[in-house]
């Protein structure tokens, strides 16, 4: 146990947790309208044990997140990894994309500290608003010493989610996160917290290296009557990999199949999950993987395969073998 009061740094991206101007009963907002030091000084009111450092690094809504935000994210959770002045490290972010930055920072830093993500799912100042108290939350996991060895986490109405379980599947319900296919890790309240199992990535190091280039991937969501031209499209537009999300188990008609078969010939991976909101997809289920060089996504959704792919790729990673066996890993 942490015998002195924990030094978080708060990394600030913006998102409804940082929304402003809903004028209290109103739907539009601004996602990073509040600053961070606001956030921050907020919280500290509180008089939570914990001392908080700030720094912001983007004031945005997470649709807009990108490579020049999960680099700057990455390099100063790095610094943090390595200072042993911090004992954890806190991302605010929008929670449209939050399963995606967790996913990739999961993938690429080691597990000695925790990292948390959290949002919100009403603005700052909505009547009823939900981030401060995720807020304290997420101190309350990130001050933790038991939290480490356990991977960049999710935190979200009282609950603690694993980056590669997490995924937001209700547009503004307050309770819109799930975790898939395993239950959350925790849970938490700003005054207490109770793990469900062990740390499980203890001593673990940074699976892949953090991408140098930033490989295009592209979804392409199944729909009945399509046909084979989008794929075609997509190649054209020089696509190093293509993630199916695909009905039922991955399916799609026959003449998308062929040409998904033919872009992984030609040497870009494809990978099938599921426009289906949870479940797996398994191998050589209704499509022959093995015979077309094609990859099942297992629990991962779309958006998280394609995160997964474009690290792959990125390393070098894209022969079916390979890339199934990252899939299939936990
Ligand atoms: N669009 C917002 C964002 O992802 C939604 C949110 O934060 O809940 O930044």
């Amino acid at each position: 146990m942490t015998t002195r009061t924990p030094r978080i740094l708060v990394l600030g991206t913006g998102g409804t947790i940082a929304g402003a101007g809903s004028g209290g009963t109103g739907t539009a907002y601004r996602p990073g309208g509040l600053s961070l030091e606001v956030l921050v000084g907020h919280l500290a009111a509180l008089g939570l044990a914990a001392e908080l450092v700030p720094q912001e690094i983007a004031r945005i809504g997470s649709q807009d997140i990108g490579w020049d935000e999960w680099r700057a994210l990455h390099a100063a959770c790095t610094a943090a990894l390595a200072d042993p002045a911090v004992d954890g490290v806190i991302i605010t972010h929008g929670t449209d994309t939050a399963e995606e930055t967790a996913f990739l920072l999961d993938l690429t830093l080691p597990t000695h500290k925790p990292i948390v993500l959290v949002g919100a799912m009403r603005a700052a100042d909505a009547v009823g608003a939900d981030g401060m108290r995720n807020f304290a939350n997420a101190v309350k996991v990130a001050g933790d010493p038991a939290a480490a060895g356990r991977g960049v986490m999710l935190v979200m109405g009282d609950a603690v989610l694993a980056a590669r379980d997490a995924r937001k599947a209700a547009t503004s319900a307050i309770d819109a996160f799930r975790s898939f296919p395993r239950g959350p890790m925790a849970r938490v309240t700003p005054s207490s917290l109770d793990w469900f199992g062990p740390a499980h990535r203890l001593g673990e190091g940074a699976r892949y290296g953090f991408p140098e280039s930033s490989p295009r991937v592209a979804i392409l969501t199944a729909g009945a009557g399509m046909d084979e031209q989008p794929v075609k499209a997509l190649l054209g537009i020089g696509c190093k990999g293509v993630v199916l999300a695909g009905m039922g188990q991955g399916n799609a008609p026959a003449s998308v199949i062929a040409a998904l078969a033919e872009a992984a010939a030609s040497g870009v991976p494809v990978v099938r999950s599921t426009r289906v909101d949870e479940g797996i997809v398994d191998r050589n289920v209704e499509v022959d993987d093995d015979a077309l060089g094609l990859v099942a996504a297992r629990a991962l959704g779309p958006a998280k395969a394609r995160m997964l792919l474009m690290v792959l790729v990125a390393n070098g990673v894209t022969d079916a073998r390979r890339v199934q066996a990252a899939f299939d890993g936990g």
